[in-house]
């Protein structure tokens, strides 16, 4: 068996790929591939993210049709060492395309077959991504956002023909609205739908092919449900595992002061949550992450590092990134902010290789320049 889905508390198999919940327990499913990377086995000549589609052995060849362009986003070189990931670049401007086309392209022909559509609950970016995959598929979508999405990441939802329903009250109070079961309805949410976290395995491997295979000391990412944080832990682990990579990077999970649960538990400080979340940095919502335990196991297993950064240094961090031509969300620019915070506390030398992923585009920002 090349692959499975597996329980991640009671290890049960889970019988269906349809499901997004251990069907024993109710716990979250982890995929799992029982198959090396091998570098040879990459399909040299694609570039998207199906250059590595032996490495996601559950979407038949055929089936691999639902992609707009989605990976092999640019890794450039910010300064000595320091390198970008501009996952802004994919095609409905954040790295969620990667679990979308994974995820639709998997579950596209058994929904249809059963006359059903998809739903997600999203903050705004993984909505309109999976509403532009369901598009492309030719599968209806409905999409729970909060009350208060922004703007233009509403619009894009819309514009990609899928119906939206504004939910009033907390993100978990969302999943539950979008998780109602309702005719026809197969909910996919991106955070609990195992071969949504898997696409994002992808990002790892390019990271790691665009840098010749040289292992990064360090990689930041923006962290609020986990789905980027786990995704590509899993991919730097399945490459160490497969004898590509000697190590794994250490990967520190960013987050914001509002948004911060992940922080605190692995500093084992207490995290008390805001009323509302007014940050800049509308993507990270998740004050309290289904997969937090998850995250947690991995980050420490793996000798991971988190950082809380303050508003003012995402807008600082923001600010200087549009000043050198990078136009991110304010949510990518977390991450920056986290790097040049632990450079300014000498806690990562200017030697060190580092990667930073900038995960959206700023495009879709409701920010006013003054
Ligand atoms: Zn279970």
């Amino acid at each position: 068996m090349e692959f499975e889905v597996k329980c991640s508390a009671c290890s049960q198999s889970s019988p269906n790929l349809l499901y997004f919940k251990c069907p024993s327990c109710g716990q979250p499913l982890n995929a799992q591939l029982h198959l090396n990377f091998e570098v040879k086995k990459i399909r040299k000549k694609n570039y998207t993210v199906w250059r590595y589609a032996k490495f996601f052995p559950y979407v038949k060849e055929t089936e691999i049709a639902t992609s707009l362009g989605e990976g092999w986003t640019p890794l450039i070189e910010y300064s000595n060492n320091v390198y970008f990931k501009l996952e802004n670049l994919n095609p409905t401007g954040s790295f969620k395309d990667r679990g979308s086309t994974t995820l639709i392209s998997t579950l596209q022909m058994p929904i249809k077959k059963a006359g059903g559509y998809v739903a997600e609950d999203s903050s705004g970016n993984a909505g309109a991504s999976m509403a532009a995959y369901a598009a492309r598929a030719g599968l209806k979508a409905k999409i729970y956002v909060p009350e208060n999405v922004s703007g233009p990441k509403f619009d894009q939802i819309k514009f990609y023909g899928a119906e939206v329903v504004k939910v009033f009250g907390t993100r978990s109070k969302i999943a539950e609205e979008a998780q109602k079961p309702e005719k026809g309805k197969y909910y996919v949410g991106h955070i609990l739908h195992p071969l949504f976290r898997d696409g994002i395995r992808s990002l790892a491997y390019e990271m790691a092919e665009q840098l010749g295979w040289r292992v990064p000391e360090r990689v930041y990412l923006p962290v609020s449900a986990g789905t980027l944080l786990l995704g590509v832990m899993e991919g730097f682990k399945h490459l160490v595992k497969s004898g590509v990579l000697e190590s794994m990077p250490k990967i520190v999970a960013c987050q914001t002061r509002q948004v911060s649960p992940l922080y605190h538990s692995l500093k084992a400080l207490t995290y008390a949550p805001p009323e509302t979340v007014t940050s800049i940095a509308d993507a990270l919502v998740s004050v309290n992450p289904p997969l937090l335990n998850l995250m947690l196991k991995d980050l420490r297993e793996s000798d991971g590092d988190a950082v809380m950064v303050e508003e003012a240094e995402i807008f600082d961090a923001f600010m200087e990134l549009a000043g050198k031509g990078f136009f991110v969300e304010p949510s990518s620019a977390v991450a920056f902010a986290a790097y040049k915070k632990q450079l300014k506390n000498n806690e990562i030398s200017k030697e060190d290789m580092i990667v930073i992923v900038l995960t959206g585009t700023g495009l879709k920002t409701t920010l006013r320049p003054s």
